[in-house]
């Protein structure tokens, strides 16, 4: 019988001193102490235990579980489930000698190399990944189904906004005040801070009492106070002035990541600016627009309020984004609020596959 020769098995010569540290260690440990030389390992494989990775330099990394000898880069490119048709070219591996600059040593493709197994794995899974997003691909139908729900609450609260402003840092202390409120209590704030504090580096010299006296109302008083405060400081910081002007010439990613970068900035809010105040094509979801557009079916139920914007972004066309939000606020606040929500007066109940069951009902296909 004619045995096939193996490729990249060729066994190494060790020194007696090699041969004296491998004899030291014991089966799935490593070499320790003043024994351990130049980094190297000296890993004893266990054949009762998972092998570990191999990397590129595993020359002397891995000591053979029955004989006293490091692997083979065959025997290495096996517990890395390479098949034996690979072959690793090049040099076996590195010298301390001037040649060492040669590249690409056998132990190195090995060690860089992406194990198929690994990679067989990585596929199934971006496979699973693909799959389960497919669910969430946006076909004409939800495009259609968007369409009439836009337009039946475009109808139903004509020429109606929610008070937002065009100077992005008056939006942005608007949002803030904003956050667990009732709209008249945050807008009354607003305009007393506004008074109080315009032009907004005021604020930063004015004194607790004043403050506290005009956002006590609201809540969360100490956070909303110490969210301004920093938020204006970093402004100052990063463009010498308190203004977020600068960011008109930003691009929408660069307009994003700043707010973002700002000290109680959150996803919501960098978008409130970007798309009121910075005409950006944004569409911030807040708990209304999240209820609203799961209760309609436009976000998978399940979705989480985190993954709802990414959602939302695929079905709600750029030039509309800013118009569905202000009409999911109000339609959130007046008909489809959290408890009880007013179905038999819905403009959009027809369509709506969460209205209550005594209503006829009709959802995306
Ligand atoms: S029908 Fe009911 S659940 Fe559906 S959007 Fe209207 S109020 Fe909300």
């Amino acid at each position: 019988m004619v045995r096939k020769k193996v490729a990249n098995h060729q066994k190494a010569a060790h020194a007696a001193s090699t041969l004296e540290r491998i004899r030291r260690v014991r089966a799935g440990e490593r070499l320790a102490g003043a024994y351990r030389a130049f980094g190297a390992a000296y890993r004893l494989l266990d054949p009762a235990l998972p092998a570990p990775t191999v990397t590129r330099s595993g020359f002397r990394d891995f000591v053979h579980p029955k004989e006293n000898r490091f692997c083979t880069v065959r025997e290495l490119a096996r517990l890395q489930s390479f098949p034996d048709q690979y072959v690793f070219e090049g040099r076996r591996c590195d010298t301390y000698a001037k040649s060492r600059y040669i590249q690409q040593t056998q132990h190195e493709q090995l060690g860089n190399a992406v194990p198929p197994r690994l990679a067989q794995s990585i596929a199934r899974a971006i496979r699973k990944q693909l799959l389960r997003n497919g669910r969430n691909v946006v076909t004409s139908n939800t495009i259609e189904y968007f369409k009439q729900i836009f337009a039946d609450l475009d109808y139903a609260y004509p020429q109606r906004s929610l008070g937002n402003k065009r100077n992005p840092l008056d939006e942005l202390v608007y949002i803030v005040l904003s956050r667990r409120t009732q709209e008249g209590q945050y807008q009354h704030a607003y305009r007393e801070l506004h008074r109080l504090c315009r032009p907004w580096h005021k604020l930063l010299s004015t004194g607790d009492p004043a403050l506290r006296e005009v956002l006590e109302p609201l809540g969360l008083v100490n956070q909303r106070i110490s969210a301004l405060r920093a938020t204006f400081t970093t402004i100052v910081a990063d463009f010498g002035t308190l203004t977020l002007s600068p960011l008109r010439r930003k691009t929408y990613s660069e307009a994003y990541h700043y707010l973002r970068s700002l000290p109680g900035v959150n996803d919501k809010t960098a978008k409130c600016v970007m798309m009121y105040s910075l005409g950006m094509p944004a569409l911030p979801v807040d708990t209304h627009t999240f209820r609203v557009a799961t209760r309609l079916g436009l976000v998978p139920e399940g979705t989480s309020l985190y993954k709802a914007p990414r959602v939302l972004d695929a079905v709600v066309p750029r030039s509309l984004r800013g118009r569905f939000h202000v009409l999911t606020v109000l339609h959130g606040r007046e008909v489809c609020t959290q408890k009880n929500p007013a179905c038999h007066r819905c403009p959009v109940k027809l369509r709506c596959p969460s209205a209550t069951a005594t209503i006829h009902t009709r959802g995306p296909s």
